[in-house]
């Protein structure tokens, strides 16, 4: 191995590890993609091509590690579960942070033009990532919830928003009929104005999408994660 004078210089690296026998969760969260998905005339407020890509994504990466046992995207997102005993890259944190996001982002890359082949990608969409343990299967289920709950929130309050400036209210308006309204409110205002019963809105945009491995293969699913029903049916995820 080359040996100079300048070797030193890498113990400046400090290491980062994650805690062991923990559940290592990797968010991705697009950057700009209020902007990114305004320029690319997407659909709102859901496009269902843009799902499809993260999804498409999304497997594309837990292709690539099988120690990825389960991911949760909802909008511009997806949090990625590592297993506990799993020593990728020795659980060094920016390792598995940065090679999550690369490939996350050159997959979404390299599928645009099948999802969206009228539209040709105006620049480069850069996505950022994070890790966080999760010690207990309490916590991780918690943070899937977490996720989960926020789609639901943010879908309901855009179904409403785009529905109203869709309708002819300005944006401005719109936000202002919806201050201070509460989700039975809202649910409310869809159907008597619009004739939307929430519940029949779809589910991937209702929950966000699930990718789970079943029988080896990777099977994307729109599931309740927050009922106890999914985790009853699925009792290896959350063993040791
Ligand atoms: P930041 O860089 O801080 O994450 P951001 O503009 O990406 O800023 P987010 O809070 O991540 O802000 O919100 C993502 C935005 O992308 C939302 O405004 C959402 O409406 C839009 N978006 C993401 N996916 C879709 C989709 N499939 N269809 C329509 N809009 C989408
Ligand atoms: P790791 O994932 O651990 O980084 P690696 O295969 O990328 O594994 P590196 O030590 O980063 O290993 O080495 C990069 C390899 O890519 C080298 O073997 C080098 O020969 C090859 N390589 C990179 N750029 C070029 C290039 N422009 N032309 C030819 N070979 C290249
Ligand atoms: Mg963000
Ligand atoms: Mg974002
Ligand atoms: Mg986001
Ligand atoms: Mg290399």
């Amino acid at each position: 191995m080359a040996n100079s004078r300048y070797e030193y210089v890498r113990q400046f690296e400090l290491p980062d590890p994650v805690l062991r026998n923990t559940w290592i969760v990797v968010r991705i969260d697009g950057k700009g993609f209020h902007k990114f998905t305004d320029i690319h005339g997407y659909a709102k407020p859901n496009d269902s091509r843009g799902l499809g890509l993260m999804n498409k994504a999304a497997c594309a990466v837990m292709h690539e590690f099988g120690d990825i046992c389960l991911a949760y995207g909802q909008s511009d997102e997806f949090s990625f579960v590592v297993t506990k005993a799993s020593n990728l890259y020795s659980r060094r944190s920016t390792k598995i942070a940065s090679t999550f996001g690369s490939l996350f982002t050159s997959a979404f890359v390299f599928h645009w033009q099948s999802f969206f082949p009228d539209t040709p990608l105006q620049y480069p969409p850069a996505f950022d990532s994070r890790v966080v343990c999760y010690p207990t299967a309490k916590n991780l289920r918690d943070y899937l919830s977490w996720r989960q709950v926020d789609c639901h929130i943010n879908n309901l309050y855009n179904t409403c928003f785009w529905a109203l400036v869709h309708s002819g209210e300005s944006k401005k308006d719109a936000e202002a009929t919806l201050c201070q309204t509460l989700a039975k409110d809202k649910q409310e205002l869809l159907f008597s104005r619009f004739q939307i019963n929430y519940n029949d809105v779809e589910s991937i945009f209702k929950r966000g999408s699930l990718v789970l491995r079943e029988n080896k293969n990777l099977v994307v699913t729109h599931d309740d994660v927050i009922k106890e029903t999914f985790w009853i049916q699925r009792p290896g995820f959350l063993q040791d």
